[in-house]
């Protein structure tokens, strides 16, 4: 069966330490814009921890929801690429082709949810940083849109395997960057279409619910809402 990958990611979990946002550049070669360009508002995370505050000191409740793409079954920046750059995969995948990008930028303009980067100079790594590359990840250059694949490479290397093997793969076999340092398992990743895979079963959960549902965008990526008893702890 084909797979439709998906992601839960319990807010009850997350401590806010940042391990998915390192985890992700590490694999995924995300430069590091520099402080100019950071200011200008030209920083790339393909993944952030948005943080909220409640209250007053010293009475302060603090909330963190990482934030990366979405995966939408219904994408508004599928639609709006004059290039077919963005588009949808036969696994539920929102991809991104860098070589057919031509750097409109209206994919970002109609994502709600601010995960696309484009990429405003050509990205330098001083050594020996160049040796830390992922030899499994092109590297983006001036004028492309760049963002979240769900660590792609990956889940293409364990098809691979597990079909040079002639088997499917198990539930939890691999996992994008994020979801493999993420030391609470605040972030469970898997086949939506597998009605026993974890993910599928959080996916159900009563505290499931989607970032800006209301849009119709569809996300594939659930957030287990707080259990109200740790805001009252908290
Ligand atoms: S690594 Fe896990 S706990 Fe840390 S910020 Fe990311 S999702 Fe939250």
């Amino acid at each position: 069966m084909t797979k439709k990958w998906g992601m839960a990611i319990d807010l009850d979990r997350c401590t806010g330490c940042e391990a998915c946002v390192v985890a992700c550049r590490a694999e995924n070669n995300v430069p590091t814009a520099g402080e100019d360009q950071a200011a200008r508002g030209r920083a790339i995370h393909w993944i952030r921890v948005e943080r909220y505050w409640e209250g007053e000191f010293p009475n302060v409740k603090v909330k963190f929801r990482p934030v990366l793409c979405q995966q939408c079954d219904d994408a508004p920046c599928e639609s709006v690429c004059p290039t077919y750059a963005s588009y949808h995969t036969d696994e539920g995948l929102n991809g991104q082709i860098y070589n057919r990008c031509i750097g409109t930028r209206y994919c970002a303009n109609a994502c709600p949810y601010t995960v696309r980067f484009f990429n405003f100079y050509n990205p330098v790594w001083d050594k020996p940083l160049h040796l830390q590359l992922n030899p499994d990840v092109s590297v983006r250059e001036v004028g492309v849109m760049e963002k979240c694949t769900f660590c792609v490479q990956k889940i293409k290397a364990a098809e691979i395997e597990a079909e040079g093997e002639s088997r499917e793969l198990k539930d939890g076999e691999f996992n994008p960057a994020c979801v493999q340092t993420c030391a609470p398992k605040a972030m469970v990743f898997g086949d939506l279409n597998d009605p026993h895979s974890e993910v599928s079963r959080l996916a159900r959960s009563n505290r499931g619910t989607k970032l800006l549902g209301e849009l119709g965008t569809k996300p594939n990526v659930t957030y287990l809402e707080r259990e109200a008893w740790q805001d009252e702890n908290s």
